[in-house]
């Protein structure tokens, strides 16, 4: 194919004395002092309004990160509005334009502006430094560069069988109409990859990001810029949900979502598209990530140090706020006692604190709401019966919004961590009888909505091979002896079914075929 063959962007350390943390400690000082002033970009424009905004961290809430301005329907009604007048000189720009836009867009992030978004992640999601170097220095430019891959062989295809006399073909045309992106707080690598995938395949997009993730959306968009998007290909606006969906669902040249974000709001957008479908002149496309109820089941042939390390990085990296993160896990008798000292003392370890400490292994989680919604849930534990939390349980919010990650146990499996996403660093175990293992599997698939990912540790492959099978339909994702978290773009593509979305893999072909519609063509000669 004629494409750069991709390879992973590779991880930075960050290592004591490092180069790179030198210059990721200076990118963060300079956002510090900076107070950027954030405008939504409509068709090229930089676009102010008189409501602005605070943005701070997540982890230091007294501090002032910058501001951004907030649009209302109008801001909508353009953005789509410059969407459809970019759309002609976009969709007839060759593909391989359109690819060099995008790898230049990676080079972009993997070079120059490396820090500086990293920093970005850091201080507005409160993630630490390398969460923040996986997330949006690796997996953003490994999103570009092997979409840009696929998006080749897409074009690239063989055609169709022609007979003699006739001329079979299949055109790839972007959708007709513009796209929606709707893209979350917890991976500024999705919030980039939900609007550029689109738009690679020669759609334009109206880009709305989480209000918590403005911060490094707006870098993201100065670098879509500096490598050559065109004006109006792709739109930023900040706006809150309910204004954006009115103005985008009863639009008639609404053509798809690209969503990642949580199943009730999916559903509800899905409604609503559903009840606006006389409007549209296509059958607009779908496709959403949404929640998880992430396991991992341990087999008692299982490696116990293993397992603990699965575990406790599984659901409690970046606060365990990803929707592959562990967050009910099933573990035998015979290993518990030793598992269960082993995962303590690995949790007692972790220090927590603001991202700019590099130690800090956990830091806040995003916001108020999801931290009042987290510390309710550990109340109705600390007063259950039925459980008993093991380690943390502890919260504080005075200077940030800071949860000790915790871990209750629970003596039923349907108890109600065990069962509903919490999407934070709370986690429930199980304890089953050896002898049950069979019927945990049953468990596990029928306990809860969501089927993202989930993970088994064993060393008989006798249970790999039957849980491999028995919980086929409950994760999308599926790993063996190893955390359930951490895909890696072109190595394992994301995506699960059930109450977590349509399941068309992110960073896949699948993903990007989506955003075409195919036209066969046949000519006879
Ligand atoms: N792709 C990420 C992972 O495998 C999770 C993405 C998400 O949280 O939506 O950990």
């Amino acid at each position: 194919f004629n494409v750069p063959q991709p390879v992973n962007e590779p991880v930075l350390s960050y290592a004591p004395g490092s180069k790179e943390r030198k210059l990721l400690q200076q990118a963060l000082q300079t956002a510090l002092e900076q107070q950027r002033d954030i405008p939504m970009y409509i068709g090229g424009e930089e676009v102010r309004t008189d409501k602005k905004v605070t943005i701070r961290p997540p982890h230091k809430h007294k501090h002032v990160l910058g501001y951004y301005h907030e649009g209302d329907a109008s801001h909508v009604e353009d953005a789509i509005g410059a969407a459809l007048a970019a759309k002609e000189a976009w969709e007839g720009l060759p593909w391989e334009q359109r690819a060099a836009i995008f790898l230049k867009a990676a080079d972009l992030i993997a070079g120059p502006y490396r820090y500086r978004l990293n920093a970005a992640t850091m201080l507005g999601q409160s993630k630490n430094a390398f969460q923040a170097e996986i997330d949006s220095a690796c997996e953003i430019v490994d999103f570009l560069r092997f979409n840009v891959k696929y998006m080749c062989e897409i074009y690239e295809q063989q055609p169709p069988v022609s007979p003699p006399g006739n001329w079979n073909r299949v055109e790839q045309r972007p959708l007709e109409g513009f796209v929606f992106a709707l893209t979350p707080f917890n991976f500024t690598a999705i919030a980039g990859n939900l609007p550029t995938s689109a738009a690679m395949m020669g759609n334009v997009v109206v880009w709305k990001p989480a209000n918590t993730q403005i911060y490094s959306a707006h870098v993201l968009m100065e670098v879509f810029r500096e490598a050559g998007v065109p004006d109006g290909v792709i739109n930023l606006v900040y706006v809150d949900g309910p204004t954006a969906g009115d103005v985008i669902f009863n639009h008639p040249d609404f053509a798809g979502i690209h969503f990642t974000g949580s199943t009730g709001v999916f559903q509800h957008i899905w409604k609503t598209i559903g009840n606006n479908i006389h409007r549209y002149k296509s059958y607009p496309r779908i496709v959403g990530e949404t929640g998880g109820k992430d396991f991992i089941l341990v087999h008692p042939s299982a490696d116990i140090k293993a397992s603990a390390t699965a575990i406790v990085r599984g659901a409690f990296e970046y606060q365990g706020q990803k929707c592959s993160a562990a967050s009910r896990v099933y573990i035998p008798k015979s290993l518990w006692p030793e598992l269960k000292e082993l995962i303590v003392q690995d949790i007692k370890s972790f220090k927590i604190g603001p991202v700019d400490d590099f130690s800090n292994f956990i830091n806040a989680v995003i916001d108020e709401k999801s931290f009042d919604k987290l510390a309710k849930y550990i109340d109705a534990a600390k007063q259950d019966d039925d459980v008993e939390i093991i380690v943390g349980g502890d919260y504080d919010k005075s200077e940030g919004y800071f949860i000790h990650p915790t871990v209750i146990v629970a003596n039923r499996p349907d108890y109600v961590t065990m069962c509903e996403e919490l999407f934070g660093p709370v986690l429930t175990i199980y304890v089953y009888d050896d002898g049950q293992w069979t019927e945990m599997l049953d468990v596990i698939d029928k306990t809860s909505i969501y089927a993202l990912t989930g993970a088994i540790i064993s060393q008989d492959r006798y249970a790999i091979t039957q849980a491999t099978y028995a919980l086929r339909n409950a994760a999308g994702n599926f790993y063996i002896n190893d955390k359930c978290t951490g895909a890696v773009v072109g190595q394992q593509p994301f995506g699960g079914a059930r109450g977590s979305g349509t399941n068309d893999k992110a960073g896949s072909m699948i993903n990007l075929l989506r955003w075409v519609s195919p036209r066969t063509i046949k000519e006879t000669f």
